[in-house]
C-alpha cells in the first residue's frame, strides 16, 4: 500500500481543498490496497464510501499534499471502523464468581495458548483466581497441553477424567470453579480445521450448561477472508462477546480485523503477538490501522505538520521556494521546526525506509545540539545579512561566530548548507512544487 500510495501522493500535487477528483484517486488505490490485505470486499466497498463522504471538500493542511491528507481521513476511519464504540477493548465482563470464559474458534488458531495467556492476565494482572479446563476430548494431547501451560503459569487446570464427554467436562469445571472459590473459569473448547455442525453443536451444549460471561472467538490474523465467513459463523451459532487475533506477530496484514470488526460487529479485545505467555495484548486500532495502510508513521507525521507549522507561514515560504529563495531567515524556520518535530532524527524515523538515513545523520553530527547552534549562529547574523548570506566575507564570519560562541568552519558549514538547500529550491521551484517536508516525504 505503502507504494501505491507514495505514486497517488505524487500526482496530487495541488494544493487547497480536496477536490472531488482528487479523492477519488486517491480511493481507488485504497481499495485495492485494502483487498490486498485481505479486507473483504463488501466491507472495503463500504469503507471507501464512507472516506469518500468524510473527505471530498476538506481542507488541505498547507504542508503536506492531498494524497497525504487522504492517508490521515482513511487512517482515521481506519482506526474508528476498529474501534467502534468499544473504549475498553481488554476489559472482559468477569464480575459475580466464578465468571465463566468460553473460548471458541478452528483447530490451530490459537485458542489453548490464548487461553493459557488470558489465565495468566487474569491472575497477574487483575489478581484473580483463575481455573481452566479442555473441553478438547477429540486429541489425545491437547488436555495435556493445557495442564502443561497451567504448571507453567501457575494457574490450576481442572483433573483430567478420561472418557467424559465436553459437556460433563464443563459441568465439572463449573462445579469446581464455584466450590473451589475460583474468580474465573477458562472453558478451552476443541475446534476442527473447518467449521461443521457437530462442532457447533458442541459449543452450543456446552454454552447452555454454563452461561458464559464471555464468549471469545479466537481467530488467526493470518487468514484473510476465511476468518470473516469463520467469525459470522461462530457468531451466528453461538453468539460472541468478542475476538482475539492471534499471531499478529506474523507478516500479516490484519485485513481479518477490519473485515471481522466491520461484519459481526463484535470488539477485537486482544491481539496474540507470539507463542509465549505473556505476549498478549490489549487490541490497540491505531496500531491495526497503521499496519492495514503499512505507511509507516505517516500519518503521525501529517498530525506533527498539522499542529506545528503554521498555515500562513508555510505558504509564505512556498512562494519563496517556487522562486527559488531561500535565505537565512527561511534556513532557521526550517531548523526552528525541524526541532519542533523532534530533530532531523525525529522527523526521519517517522518516515518509511529513512531509519537508516536517520541513523547516517546522527552519524555526521545533525543532531538537536547541531541544530541549536545553527540557530544561534543565524541569530548573530545582521538584518541583512540574514537576507543575503552571499555578503558574507572573512570579517563578517568572524564576528558573527565570535557572537554565537562558534568557529568560522561551523559557519562555513551552514552557509554551505543554505547554498545547497537554495539550489535545491530552485529546483523544487522549477517543478512546480514546494516545501522542503513535501519533498523530503517522498
Ligand atoms: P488451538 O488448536 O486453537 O488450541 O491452537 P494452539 O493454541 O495449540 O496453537 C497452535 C500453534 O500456534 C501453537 O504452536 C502456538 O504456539 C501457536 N500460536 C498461538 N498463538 C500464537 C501467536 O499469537 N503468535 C504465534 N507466532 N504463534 C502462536
Ligand atoms: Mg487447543
Amino acid at each position: 500500500l505503502s507504494e501505491r500510495l507514495s505514486g497517488v501522493f505524487e500526482r496530487l500535487t495541488k494544493q487547497g481543498a480536496l477536490s472531488e477528483e482528487d479523492v477519488k484517486t486517491a480511493l481507488r488505490e485504497v481499495r485495492v490496497a485494502l483487498l490486498e490485505a485481505d479486507v473483504s470486499l463488501p466491507v472495503a466497498r463500504d469503507f471507501v464510501k464512507a472516506v469518500q463522504e468524510k473527505a471530498t471538500g476538506q481542507a488541505v493542511t498547507k504542508s503536506v499534499t492531498p494524497g497525504q491528507q487522504v492517508v490521515k481521513i482513511v487512517h482515521d476511519e481506519l482506526r474508528h471502523v476498529l474501534a467502534g464504540d468499544d473504549d475498553a477493548p481488554g476489559e472482559l465482563k468477569i464480575d459475580n464468581p466464578p465468571a465463566p470464559i468460553l473460548m471458541v474458534g478452528l483447530q490451530g488458531s490459537g485458542k489453548t495458548t490464548t487461553t493459557g495467556k488470558l489465565a495468566k492476565r487474569l491472575k497477574e494482572k487483575h489478581g484473580k483466581r483463575v481455573l481452566m479446563a479442555s473441553l478438547d476430548i477429540y486429541r489425545p494431547a491437547a488436555m495435556d497441553q493445557l495442564a502443561v501451560l497451567g504448571a507453567q503459569i501457575g494457574v490450576d487446570t481442572l483433573p483430567i477424567v478420561k472418557g467424559q464427554s465436553a459437556v460433563d467436562i464443563a459441568k465439572r469445571a463449573k462445579q469446581q470453579a464455584t466450590m473451589g472459590g475460583y474468580d474465573v473459569y477458562l472453558l478451552d473448547t476443541a475446534g476442527r480445521l473447518h467449521i461443521d455442525d457437530t462442532l457447533m453443536g458442541e459449543v452450543e451444549a456446552v454454552r447452555n450448561v454454563v452461561s458464559p460471561r464471555e464468549t471469545l472467538l479466537v481467530v488467526d490474523g493470518l487468514t484473510g477472508q476465511d476468518a470473516v465467513n469463520v467469525a459470522e459463523n461462530f457468531d451466528e451459532k453461538i453468539g460472541i462477546s468478542g475476538v482475539v487475533l492471534t499471531r499478529m506477530d506474523g507478516d500479516g496484514r490484519g485485513g481479518a480485523a477490519l473485515s471481522m470488526r466491520a461484519v459481526t460487529g463484535k470488539p477485537i479485545k486482544f491481539v496474540g503477538l507470539g507463542e509465549k505467555m505473556d505476549a498478549l495484548e490489549t487490541f490497540e486500532p491505531d496500531r491495526i490501522a497503521g499496519r492495514i495502510l503499512g505507511m509507516g508513521d505517516i500519518v503521525a507525521l501529517v498530525e506533527k505538520a498539522q499542529e506545528v507549522v503554521e498555515a500562513e507561514q508555510a505558504e509564505r515560504m512556498m512562494k519563496r521556494f517556487q522562486k527559488g529563495r531561500f535565505n537565512m531567515n527561511d534556513m532557521k524556520t526550517q531548523l526552528e521546526q525541524m526541532l519542533q518535530m523532534g530533530g532531523m532524527e525525529g522527523v526521519m524515523s517517522m518516515l518509511p525506509g529513512m531509519g537508516k538515513m536517520a541513523k547516517q545523520v546522527q552519524d555526521a553530527g545533525f543532531d538537536d545540539k547541531t541544530i541549536k547552534r545553527q540557530i544561534a549562529m543565524i541569530q548573530s547574523m545582521t538584518k541583512l545579512e540574514r537576507a543575503n548570506p552571499q555578503i558574507l566575507q572573512a570579517s563578517r564570519k568572524k564576528r558573527i561566530a565570535a557572537g554565537s560562541g562558534m568557529e568560522v568552519s561551523d559557519l562555513n558549514k551552514l552557509l554551505k548548507m543554505q547554498r545547497q538547500m537554495a539550489d535545491m529550491m530552485k529546483k523544487m521551484g522549477k517543478m512546480g512544487k514546494g516545501g522542503m517536508l513535501k519533498q523530503a516525504m517522498k
